[in-house]
């Protein structure tokens, strides 16, 4: 089928794009983001059709570029941003989405919950060009902050407001119920998630089941009607090393599970969330266990982080675990900054994140032979050794701070540019190497 064909599709109230994928439609969407993802685009049609990948792509959000998500394509990275009643400022978080892009996040989230909540979520949306998500929860909570008198009714009021806007994908935490409460009481950091201590406190509060799951296949009309994706959410994902992988998480697991089949049986496109803080050596089981539970719908996870004693430099201990998670099949990272537990991230703690975890899916890019992966480091090094440093500046994944830190360096000595401050003109070892492959070295002859 054509685009054409799929136009006519839309007209008949076939609306999503994992309809039409199943229609055998080839969107506009899904044939832009093979493109940007070298990867044919009846491959990922049927990587839609089986929802093994997810277009988010809301049918109001007008500067989208679309993207793909799924294990079997390049890995991705979300960039949380978004106010705190601490500190909220449009200008702020614009320049935060900005940023984000232009280092190459390939979708945002704003967890706005402070100050004017639907103008900041507008403003973001009508500028980004990469799929943005959301909490709508968290609005909720904002407008009526006394939970006794939210209404499953305004959750899923919240959640219209945010489709309405244009977001691409929303985070629901519709796979925690009351059964699983009792789980989490001898963990040692209870429930993290915002979005899962909401829904917990909720349903104890109401003594009802989560509205979310109770509601799942209103939940679901809604979603058809802006093609809105949904995004599982992990209440209890774990927020230590030691709750890791535990009975709370792989309960909910199965839940999610069970919701994965129910969006795609009703043309809404799906992927699940996971943790949070897991060793190393337990985050392969994480993964495979989701792939398994789930279907192979695309995971998305935060993180995860492989230590609990990196507070200031918690990008780093999530990067370590993000690359290991991609490596086994995680779709996309959600990025955490240095500020992670200490703070909203300002622009600088935005850039570390960003490129931390660009480092991380990028790694898993090159180890899976992913398109593009594998060029990318050659040129670089190829690069190295002519000492052209133009192209690595061009090829870094930050090439703002390569450059300034090369320049920082030269400025004020005499060092060639066949060479760096590290070694120094005598002792730079590539510059050595390739004066062995001159005409006439010892090597040479
Ligand atoms: S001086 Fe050392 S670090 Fe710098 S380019 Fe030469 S070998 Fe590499």
């Amino acid at each position: 089928m054509t685009i054409r064909d799929w136009a006519r599709c839309r007209e008949a109230r076939v609306t999503t794009q994992l309809d039409a994928a199943r229609g055998g439609v080839t969107t506009e969407e899904v044939a832009f983001a093979a493109e940007r993802e070298g990867v044919a685009a009846e491959r990922l049609r049927e990587l839609v059709a089986a929802g093994r990948a997810i277009v988010p792509a809301n049918v109001r959000h007008a500067s989208l570029e679309p993207a793909a998500i799924g294990s079997e394509l390049r890995c991705k990275i979300n960039a949380n941003i978004g106010s705190s009643s601490a500190a909220s400022d449009i200008a702020a978080e614009l320049a935060k989405l900005q940023l984000s892009v232009e280092l190459g996040a390939d979708a945002v989230m704003d967890l706005s919950t402070g100050g004017d909540i639907d103008a900041i979520r507008r403003a973001i949306v009508e500028r980004s060009p990469v799929p943005v998500g959301s909490v709508p929860v968290y609005n909720a909570l904002a407008s009526q902050p006394d939970l006794s008198r939210l209404s499953a009714g305004d959750f899923l009021g919240a959640v219209e407001r945010h489709a309405r806007d244009g977001i691409d994908f929303v985070t629901v935490h519709a796979g925690l119920l009351r059964r699983h409460l009792p789980l989490v009481r001898d963990r040692v950091t209870g429930i993290v998630s915002r979005g899962g201590a909401i829904m917990a406190q909720w349903m104890l509060v109401h003594e009802a089941e989560n509205p979310f799951y109770a509601r799942f296949d209103e939940l679901l009309e809604l979603c058809r009607g802006f093609d809105l994706s949904l995004s599982l959410g992990d209440g209890l994902r774990p927020g230590s090393g030691a709750d890791a992988n535990d009975a709370a998480q792989f309960g909910e697991l199965e839940v999610l599970g069970e919701l994965v089949r129910r969006a795609r049986e009703r043309g809404v496109q799906a992927m699940v969330e996971g943790p949070g803080h897991v060793p190393l050596h337990l985050i392969p089981e994480n993964v495979e266990r989701e792939r398994n539970v789930c279907d192979g719908a695309p995971f998305y996870v935060l993180g995860p982080l492989v230590t609990d004693v990196a507070a200031g430099y918690d990008h780093i201990a999530s990067a370590i675990g993000g690359a290991l998670a991609a490596l086994h099949g995680v779709a996309m990272l959600c990025y955490v900054t240095p500020r992670e537990h200490l703070g909203l991230p300002d622009l600088e703690d935005v850039r570390a994140g960003v490129v931390a975890h660009r480092i991380a899916a990028h790694a898993a890019d090159v180890a899976l032979d992913r398109p593009g992966a594998r060029a990318r480091d050659l040129a670089m090094s190829r690069a190295r050794y002519r000492f052209d440093w133009n192209e690595m500046f061009r090829l870094a994944l930050d090439p703002a701070t390569a450059r300034r830190l090369r320049a920082e360096r030269q400025s004020g000595c005499e060092l060639p540019d066949d060479c760096c401050s590290m070694c120094g003109p005598q002792f730079c070892a590539m510059k050595l190497s390739r004066e062995l492959e001159k005409p006439g070295s010892r090597r040479s002859g």
